[in-house]
């Protein structure tokens, strides 16, 4: 079996990171671009910022007080 570069595990499938080729599994990354966990982290950060708005916003919706 092939081994995720990222966790050290072995894994039923690895996928090889666009951008540092790195050799991770589905856990690891985004499959779909192709991005290692690493790779991603950067993109994620400021979706996160997004997500973190909306999510108060939202929330604040929901009180009933
Ligand atoms: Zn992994
Ligand atoms: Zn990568």
């Amino acid at each position: 079996m092939p081994v995720c570069e990222i966790c050290g595990m072995e894994a039923v499938e690895v996928f090889t990171c666009s951008k540092c080729e790195a050799k991770f599994c589905k856990e690891c990354g985004d499959v779909k671009n192709t991005l290692c966990y690493d790779c991603q982290g950067w993109e994620s950060e400021e979706l996160g910022e997004d997500l973190e708005e909306d999510w108060d916003r939202s929330w604040e919706g929901t009180e009933p007080h």
